[in-house]
């Protein structure tokens, strides 16, 4: 995925808007279409991850660090296994979540 070079882009825009019109955050949230709360993370210098990788850690109880770095690496976690691997041995479920082949998953806790 490339959800972290999408992110970089969205944060460059911003330090690059703020720079060249002082925009206030909520001009900034409006302007580039993106959560105010972001926009004030990003100015006052904190790490900005993906919603989709926040939600991710949030799920399963992960570090946000530990999901961007997997996942960009093409990894899924697998809650039964309680590890990393790769998506390929994953298959889309409808809900848009992602569940472990059966004849691959260890199934450790039932
Ligand atoms: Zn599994």
């Amino acid at each position: 995925m490339n959800l972290v070079s999408e992110m970089n882009k969205k944060v460059n825009r911003i330090h690059h808007l703020k720079k060249t019109e002082d925009l206030s955050s909520n001009a900034l949230a409006k302007r580039l279409k993106i959560d105010v709360r972001m926009v004030r993370k990003v100015l006052n210098g904190q790490k900005v991850y993906p919603s989709h990788y926040t939600r991710v850690a949030a799920r399963y109880g992960l570090p946000v660090e530990e999901v961007t770095e997997q996942m960009e690496q093409g990894n899924q976690w697998c809650y039964k296994c309680e590890a990393w691997l790769p998506r390929e041995e994953f298959y889309e479920k409808g809900s848009g979540g992602f569940r472990h082949r059966g004849g691959l998953c260890q199934k450790k806790n039932g």
